[in-house]
């Protein structure tokens, strides 16, 4: 199934170019008063939303999908789980390329093992509906594609086995940076630099997240092709990993890091991102002061 949120929290089941309306689903969630929990209802209780859902979706009003504006498919993360160094071929261009290799300078390593994730602000989350807005004019912002999972059960030290169990769904991540020699968090937590979209897609639908092509262009010009296979830690490792460190609530979203390609963009310009069984999207790209 592919579930979307758009429209100001509205709910939707997405069939081909329509976003079936079943927003009536959210009904079964329990009544949230403060201080409320620090992440996601929907997503925690997905199971009984999805079969509600389906239960109201054949008299459920049908839009097309071209006129609704898409929101992140999870509203409220406990956290953004990033993982810096995950391609190959990523990790090679860093070191030929000054700007981007100004974020690993004097690093002795470029295995993730030895690096270990990061975390993007919560505030920074978009959905695909929504400009992304350049906030350093005179600064390089570069695009960054990436298989997106998104956690459904609290997942504390899970063995690499067991974490697909976890996996409440994927969707397409763009883990848009400023770059610089700033922290990671730091330039890569502005408002709008952290995009989920279009929708999220539930693991029936994705037999193996490990074996994706995925691919970015900017107006039209391809930049970034690759397959998932090609990580360095596959989806089960990197759940391994962060629920080592720390426990992964429903709604946790990891960035599984990106592929090769990776360049600025500029006010205008109109990203496409696409992913295998998960779908594409487009967003614009608005400058600091537009509108
Ligand atoms: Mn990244």
């Amino acid at each position: 199934m592919r579930l979307c949120r758009f429209n100001s929290n509205r709910l939707g089941i997405v069939e081909g170019e329509e976003v079936v309306d079943v927003t009536g689903a959210l009904e079964v969630l329990p009544a949230a008063r403060y201080p409320l929990p620090v992440h996601d209802l929907l997503i925690e209780h997905l199971d009984r939303v999805i079969e509600r859902a389906r239960a109201l979706a054949p008299g459920g009003p049908r839009l097309p999908l071209g006129s609704v504006r898409l929101e992140s498919p999870v509203a409220n993360p406990s956290k953004i789980i990033n993982a810096p160094v995950n391609y190959e071929a990523h990790i090679e261009e860093a070191k030929h390329d000054k700007v981007l290799a100004q974020g690993t300078a004097g690093r002795k390593t470029s295995f993730i093992g030895d690096w270990g994730l990061f975390l993007k602000a919560n505030s920074a989350l978009v959905g695909c509906g929504t400009e992304m807005r350049l906030r350093m004019p005179e600064r390089r912002s570069d695009h960054e594609v990436e298989l997106a999972v998104i956690i459904g059960r609290t997942a504390n030290r899970v063995r690499r086995e067991d974490a697909l169990a976890h996996v409440a769904g994927y969707s397409i991540g763009l883990d848009m940076s400023v770059r610089g020699q700033e922290d990671r968090s730091f330039r890569k937590s502005i408002d709008t630099y952290a995009v989920l979209g279009p929708w999220l897609v539930t693991p029936d639908e994705v037999p193996d997240p490990n074996r994706l092509d995925l691919s970015l262009s900017v107006n039209g010009e391809l930049r970034q092709s690759s397959n998932t296979s090609r990580m360095v830690f596959d989806v089960g490792r990197l759940i391994e990993y962060a629920s080592a460190w720390y426990t992964l609530l429903p709604g946790d979203i990891i960035l599984t890091g990106t592929p090769e390609g990776v360049g600025g963009v500029k006010p205008g310009d109109v990203i496409h991102a696409r992913i295998e069984r998960i779908g594409a999207f487009d967003m614009r790209v608005a400058g600091a002061y537009d509108g």
